[in-house]
């Protein structure tokens, strides 16, 4: 990994990696035997109950090692059960609850990034879903937080909101502290949903300019999927195994625009450092010398 002046800041890319047991450090010994050099976690789990307090973590073993191997820029991704967008007052009030509650643990963590997915507005609509989703984001946010809230782009699956780059565009702006607030991006569910990534990523990145500004893209998800371009399904394949291809996510992850972004694997099972050394062009041999 280069730290020379002047060089092009790194490709940061890491998987969703587990916290079972010994939390943290459970995630970093799993992202340095994949050769990575950074991850994704959620901190509770998505079945839902009571969270594992943060402070079973092992934070700063985990900071330790993390130094050492130099691992940066994890991501926090927020539980499943958080719908924003709900009609329902206890749902919404939930979800409310519980993101207030994962910015105190990550920023306990010290990390800067929280992804969540919009929210689904069970057959109230859109606009009903972006107001209310701004509705909890204005109720949460105080201005003084230290890390940035990134909005997931959804595949437009059942009822979701945040497909569109507009429809993140709207919530964010209605959004008093929007200087909170970044963006996801989802190679799956951007195909899914419509925007040709395989053939024209850079035209995809440009829209993303012109409707959100390229500097809140803070995360990128890097999945291929089981689904044709438009399909409007969130089915994640293995890289290379699905309609997207390897030869699209690799000029993804070597794009000079995610540069110093770091770029997570969600892909199914098991597969995570097989994936890596391909998008990265690296034989399994000598991948423990990690990405460079
Ligand atoms: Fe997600
Ligand atoms: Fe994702
Ligand atoms: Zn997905």
């Amino acid at each position: 990994m280069s730290s020379e002046p002047h060089s092009a800041p790194d490709i940061l890319l890491g998987a969703n990696v587990s916290v079972a047991k010994t939390g943290l450090l459970a995630a970093v010994e799993e992202t340095i035997s994949y050769g990575a050099n950074t991850y994704m976690i959620y901190t509770r789990s998505n079945r839902g109950g009571k969270a594992r307090p943060i402070t079973e973590f092992h934070r700063d073993e985990a900071l330790a090692l993390m130094r050492e191997h130099q691992i940066v820029d994890p991501v926090v991704h927020l539980s499943y059960l958080v719908n924003l967008a709900s009609p329902k007052p206890d749902t919404w009030e939930y979800g409310r609850m519980v993101l207030q509650e994962e910015i105190e643990r990550v920023e306990y963590l010290g990390f800067r990034y929280i992804v969540f997915h919009p929210g689904s507005h069970v057959g109230e609509g859109e606009t009903y879903a972006i107001a209310r989703i701004a509705e909890a984001l204005n109720d949460i946010l105080t201005g003084s937080e230290r890390l940035t809230l990134c909005l997931e782009t959804m595949a437009g699956d059942g009822s979701k909101v945040g497909n569109s780059l507009e429809e993140i565009a709207d919530i964010i702006s209605r959004v008093r502290h929007a200087d909170k607030l970044g963006v996801c991006i989802d190679t799956c569910h951007n195909y899914s949903y419509g925007y040709d990534v395989v053939h024209d990523f850079d035209g995809f990145l440009q829209k993303f300019d012109q409707v959100i500004g390229l500097e809140r893209l803070k995360v990128v998800h890097i999945n291929d999927s089981k689904y044709p371009i438009g399909a409007r399904k969130d089915r994640h394949a293995n890289v290379g195994e699905g309609t997207l291809g390897l030869a699209a996510l690799r000029y993804i992850v070597h794009h000079e625009a995610l540069r110093g972004i770091p770029q997570i694997l969600e892909t199914p099972g098991g597969k995570y450092k097989e994936e890596i050394d391909l998008l990265l062009g690296r034989s399994t041999q000598d991948a423990n010398t990690g990405v460079s």
